[in-house]
């Protein structure tokens, strides 16, 4: 049976409002994904009926709380494969990196090496960079093929014995480019690396299994992945998470703290300093239960046909630039159009109601590789309609009129 988008846009309450006069044409999920009514319940049902902080408590709503608040990590480890104590909570994708950056950074030395790739995001970048500047670590940049692609042959020739660590995008947020993990991790780990891959937005467009991946590291972001915002997920081998030092320290994180004495909780609790996002890793944990219950193959395909459908219709387009041509690609189109500034052409298709993203993607050494300043980027979902993938090319030709 076809995917039936219509029948999930109903879900969303946010996809029947109008902008400018004109139905929502929602094309910046890669940004942030809009959320399902089930989300949006989970999350209002607990501030309504059964909240408290977790962990601490000896009272009904603390208990009930704190069950839920662990259903949800028991959830999002069975959807990536991995076991409930190798997952840990962050406030983001962003903070997860952070945190693992740190924690390896505080074993490595001047001259150690980290590979990352021209197309991170700067999530996946800055980190690292943090390191360069206060230990002396030597980043090492696989370069990206002109169609957008891993360049394999590099990244071989960059690995060798003072490689510590090899963090890459599992899907690029700017050429939609999907890299092969698991055969990346293999070739990291004959070179004696740790892995960690960047799966803000694999995750949102095909199963992940780390277990098959074997990365020691994969983190993603709920907010892309149709949960709210304010939460992350660091998954960590049991035996790598062990190995870290605390990240933050606060409430929850300890074992026992005396007045010169500290000793340290074991992960994850070690990594969740503070009152947790309580609230939102029970969204996190319903916008999981809500995927699960989707065909994904049929997703996948839903979305690549919408990708398809643009594609071909922009075929023709002289004045079109689409930055990102790999083979097997998720559905994102970036794109320049000549004479126009990537803003300017946002400007306009959010006046037919087109929603895109334009700017440099928090990928800048990305955007310099391709020779350009900023992009447009519109970047497909399940809830997205042939009609409006239609809507966005229509709007998008009379938008480069204006600077043609
Ligand atoms: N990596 C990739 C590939 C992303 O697309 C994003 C979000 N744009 C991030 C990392 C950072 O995620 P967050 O801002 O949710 O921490």
């Amino acid at each position: 049976m076809a995917f039936d988008a219509e029948a999930i846009r109903k879900q969303f309450p946010i996809l029947s409002r109008q902008v400018h006069g004109k139905p929502l044409v929602y094309l910046d999920s890669a940004a942030s994904a809009q959320k399902p009514r089930a989300v949006i319940e989970a999350m209002t049902h607990a501030m309504e009926y059964s909240y408290a902080n977790v962990h601490r408590g000896l009272h009904t709503l603390a208990n009930e709380t704190t069950d839920a608040y662990e259903a949800a990590r028991r959830k999002v480890a069975a959807f990536i494969g991995a076991d409930e104590g190798e997952i840990v909570f962050t406030k983001g994708a962003t903070e997860a990196v952070n945190l693992v950056a740190a924690g390896i950074g505080a074993g490595l030395r001047a001259g150690d090496e980290i590979v990352i790739s021209e197309m991170e995001h700067h999530a996946n970048i800055v980190p690292w960079h943090f390191l360069r500047e206060h230990k002396g670590v030597v980043l090492k940049w696989v370069r990206v093929t002109d169609d957008g692609v891993l360049d394999l042959d590099h990244f071989q020739s960059l690995l060798g014995p003072r490689t510590r660590v090899v963090a890459l995008t599992h899907m690029s947020n700017v050429l939609g480019t999907i890299n092969d993990g698991k055969a990346l991790a293999r070739m990291a780990h004959e070179a004696g690396a740790l892995v960690l891959f960047d799966g803000c937005q694999a995750i949102v467009h095909r199963p992940v299994d780390v277990k098959d991946i074997d990365a020691e590291f994969y983190v993603f972001s709920g907010h892309k992945l149709y949960g709210p915002t304010g939460i992350g997920i660091l998954y960590g081998k049991a035996g790598e998470l062990a190995k870290l030092p605390p990240y933050q320290g606060g409430g929850e994180m300890i074992g026992i703290v005396s007045q010169d004495e500290i000793t340290y909780a074991d992960p994850p609790h070690r990594f969740e300093a503070g009152t947790p996002p309580i609230l939102e890793a029970i969204g996190l944990g319903a916008a999981i239960d809500w995927i699960s219950g989707l065909d994904r193959q049929a997703v996948a395909e839903h979305e690549h046909a919408l990708y398809a459908r643009v594609r071909e219709r922009l075929n023709g387009a002289n004045w079109l630039r689409v930055i990102g041509e790999a083979p097997g690609k998720g559905a994102i189109l970036s794109f320049t159009v000549d004479g126009a500034h990537a803003h300017d052409v946002a400007q306009i298709l959010d006046r037919y109601g087109v929603a895109v993203r334009a700017g440099t993607h928090c990928a800048e050494p990305l955007m310099r590789r391709f020779g350009v300043t900023s992009s447009a980027r519109a970047s497909f979902a399940l809830y997205n309609t042939q009609e409006e993938a239609d809507v966005f090319v229509d709007a998008l030709t009379k938008a480069q009129a204006f600077f043609a």
